[in-house]
């Protein structure tokens, strides 16, 4: 199967709980007419023992009967060799590498061995941490192994304090796409929410990003699903969300829009190269009084400097159109860039 076909929708319950929740959710997403790839967990090693904790193997006998009756391609979720070995048996079409297992390279490694040479799709989630290096080493592990087609899942971050279940964190994502630009990346908005609310606007802003497709949580009874039960979606509620969406064109404008497109571009290439400099410049300074402070044997950090500094910056953000969390987080780095430089400055023994 392609999966660099796009929008490439994968859809399906969160887990397979029984052959007739999972024909009957897998037949109604097929007659949508909108869905690529059926998927459902079969191993679900929930946070805590003792809740439901899948099926087990017998649930990708339901999933490969789907696929007969649906024609449709069918994906479930590898953590072990084992789990490899059995969908490899039933010729499942599509795996995912969960996010509880890319935060670790033993696994992806073990997965990688019992995954090599086969022809099968991998998609490898995220890991819980917003490490792009870790998620990028999961990836080429598979990729080494001799699989050619991969693909990305942004299912969200593990963090205190955010509005969802898995902080979408969207510039760990963007990272990673531009590290690996020719890998399709889909979003998983039911993971990054946790509940139904705002699947819809996770999905719109997406596709804004020119995600290459969605990985999504559906069930004929959501209410009653046997694990996230919150996020899931009936099949005809996730085809009216995929009817309401705004498609943003993916080619890029031709004729006079591609012009002014060309121009506005270079307008910014031209601004990041005078911002690079400037920032150069400002170091180089911070550098100078890194020195007079050596030699007068100040402490680095003046917070009264650094208050007034954020403050001058936070009276001139009507003026100039910036929002003001955007320009102290921005002063941030650019600080503790400065005062990263003035460390070792003062700490250089001569
Ligand atoms: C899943 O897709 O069912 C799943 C467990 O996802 P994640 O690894 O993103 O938590
Ligand atoms: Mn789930």
């Amino acid at each position: 199967m392609n999966i660099n076909e796009k929008p490439l929708i994968i859809a399906g319950p969160c887990s397979a709980e029984s052959r007739e929740q999972t024909i009957e959710t897998c037949c109604q997403l097929a007659r949508t007419g909108k869905v690529d790839v059926l998927r459902a967990g079969i191993w679900k090693p929930r946070t805590k023992p003792g809740s439901f904790e899948g099926v087990g193997s017998r649930g990708l006998e339901w999933l490969t009967e789907a696929k007969q009756l649906t024609g449709l391609p069918v994906a479930s979720e590898v953590a072990t060799a084992k789990h490899v070995e059995e969908v490899l048996r039933h010729n499942i079409d599509v795996v995912w590498i969960g996010a509880r297992t890319t935060v670790n390279p033993f696994s992806v490694q073990e997965l990688a061995d019992a995954l090599r040479g086969a022809d099968i799709a991998v998609f490898v989630k995220n890991p819980m941490v917003p490490d792009v290096n870790l998620w990028q080493g999961a990836v080429e592990r598979i990729i080494n192994a001799g699989i050619k087609n991969v693909g990305l899942v942004h299912r969200g971050f593990t963090s205190y304090g955010s509005e969802y279940r898995n902080n979408p964190m969207w510039h760990i994502a963007i990272e990673m796409r531009r590290r690996m630009s020719d890998i399709p990346m889909l979003c998983d908005p039911s993971h990054i929410c946790g509940n139904r609310e705002k699947i819809e606007s996770i999905i719109q802003k997406s596709n804004d990003l020119n995600y290459n497709g969605l990985m999504v949580e559906c069930h004929v009874n959501p209410d009653e699903a046997l694990s996230d039960a919150e996020q899931q979606l009936t099949p005809t509620q996730f085809a009216e969300i995929l009817s309401r969406l705004v498609w943003r064109d993916r080619n890029l404008l031709s004729g006079k829009g591609a012009e002014a497109l060309e121009i506005m571009r270079a307008e910014i290439d031209q601004i990041d190269s005078e911002l690079i400099n400037l920032l150069s410049r400002r170091m180089k300074i911070s550098d100078r009084i890194g020195v007079v402070k050596r030699q007068n044997n100040v402490a680095i950090l003046q917070s009264h400097r650094w208050n007034s500094i954020v403050q001058r910056m936070l009276n001139q953000t009507d003026r100039l159109t910036l929002d003001g969390d955007f320009l102290v987080k921005l002063m941030e780095i650019i600080h503790l860039e400065s005062i990263r430089r003035q460390t070792e400055i003062m700490n250089k023994q001569e």
